[in-house]
């Protein structure tokens, strides 16, 4: 099986890369980060504290996640239920930083990560995918971009699905949500040694898609 890790902060476009990548070598696209956010989703509603670890911890074993490929995109149920469309709101993000500082919960996680890159040629998208779940990946990209581009991107991809969140508030809860990636113990959010640095800042969507592109062609 084959494995291409694309890991970096918040808004650098890993998933947009990932998505196109799949679909031109047909793999198939792996979000992690979704896994954390439907995690974080069954604690808030059930009013339990995603900083609180001791809190959290006895009901660990309470829910059940899956990851289902339908029609070529991934969906996250929790329970049986589809939550895809509850799981981007900024709540949801932060909880998701919050959860997965946890290590029992990333356990979990990277259990049905492993599971999903041992029976299919995946491009998974994370911030531990190249040093941790996957450290035999054939590929490793790092992707950033200034906090200040990164959330421009994100500002404008709310704004197209009229969430109002200002620019500003946008800017702050990824500079939180980077910190706490960043500096957390257990497999924190860090370019793996031989992973291919790329930082897109001054880049376009497409621009970032050709120069990988190019690098896969180049190494067969
Ligand atoms: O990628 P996304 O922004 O959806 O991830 C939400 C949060 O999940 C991140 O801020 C990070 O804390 C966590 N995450 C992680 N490891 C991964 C993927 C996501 O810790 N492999």
């Amino acid at each position: 099986m084959i494995s291409i890790a694309i890991d970096g902060p918040a808004g650098a476009g890993k998933s947009t890369l990932a998505k196109a990548l799949a679909s031109k070598l047909g793999y198939i696209y792996i979000d992690t980060g979704a896994m954390y956010r439907t995690v974080a989703l069954w604690y808030i509603r059930k009013g339990i504290d995603t900083k609180d670890r001791d809190a959290m911890l006895p009901r660990l074993n309470d829910f059940v996640i899956d990851v289902r490929n339908i029609d070529g995109v991934q969906h996250m149920f929790l329970d049986g239920e589809d939550v895809n469309g509850l799981i981007r709101t900024p709540e949801v993000s932060m909880g998701a930083s919050n959860v997965a500082v946890v290590p029992e919960v990333r356990l979990k996680l990277v259990e049905i990560q492993r599971q999903l890159a041992s029976r299919n040629d995946v491009i998974m998208d994370g911030r531990d995918i190249g040093t941790y779940v996957l450290p035999n990946a054939q590929l490793k990209i790092f992707l950033s971009a200034t906090p200040e581009a990164r959330a421009r991107r994100r500002f404008l991809e709310n704004t197209a699905k009229g969430i109002e969140t200002p620019f500003e508030e946008v800017l702050a809860d990824m500079i939180a949500r980077d910190k706490q990636d960043t500096e957390r113990a257990f497999a924190p959010l860090k370019a793996a040694e031989d992973a291919v640095m790329l930082d897109n800042t001054t880049m376009t969507v497409e621009e970032t898609i050709v120069y990988i592109t190019g690098l896969l062609e180049k190494i067969g």
